[in-house]
């Protein structure tokens, strides 16, 4: 597990490292990009949307949170996110040949922070007993898809 999160981590890197030209169009220097939360609708940054005004169910821009990046010391508590598997590792064992093979390729990876991450991993365990929580989980998956595809799309 460590192995295959060190890899993803470092394709993630490297992806980031040939977008560079445009990832500098929205402000946001590569050597920051693994340490934030790259889900746009990351309740961490509720704070942020609470002081400009942003709805709190609304995804962040690329250009706010390359904002928020240079509030660095304000906002650390955000910082320092994981490389988690989009297509979980346990799916890509079960369903083997290519999603086992590109189980740690760029394109099946984002970096999360802490609490993202658990629950991006976790809330959809057998210990969600409510219909409420399936909801907020399913909703936290569809958000952390839908944060993927913006950066995709924001990098070509
Ligand atoms: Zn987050």
């Amino acid at each position: 597990m460590t192995g295959d999160s060190t890899k993803l981590k470092r394709n993630l890197n490297d992806y980031f490292r040939l977008k560079k030209k445009q990832l500098n169009q929205y402000g946001i220097p590569v050597i920051n990009l693994d340490k934030f939360c790259q889900n746009l609708y990351c309740k961490g940054y509720d704070f942020y949307r609470n002081e400009n005004v942003i709805n709190s169910d609304s995804s962040i821009s690329l250009v706010q949170l390359s904002d928020i990046m240079e509030n660095y010391n304000k906002y650390l508590q955000y910082a320092f996110p994981e490389a988690a598997h989009i297509v979980p590792l346990a799916d890509c064992k079960e369903l083997g040949g290519i999603y086992y093979k590109r189980r740690n390729e760029h394109e099946n990876g984002i970096f999360l922070c802490h609490n993202c991450h658990k629950y991006f991993d976790h809330g959809n365990g057998d210990w969600v007993q409510t219909q409420e929580l399936k909801d907020y989980h399913h909703q936290h998956m569809d958000d952390i898809q839908s944060s993927k595809i913006i950066w995709t799309e924001s990098l070509v």
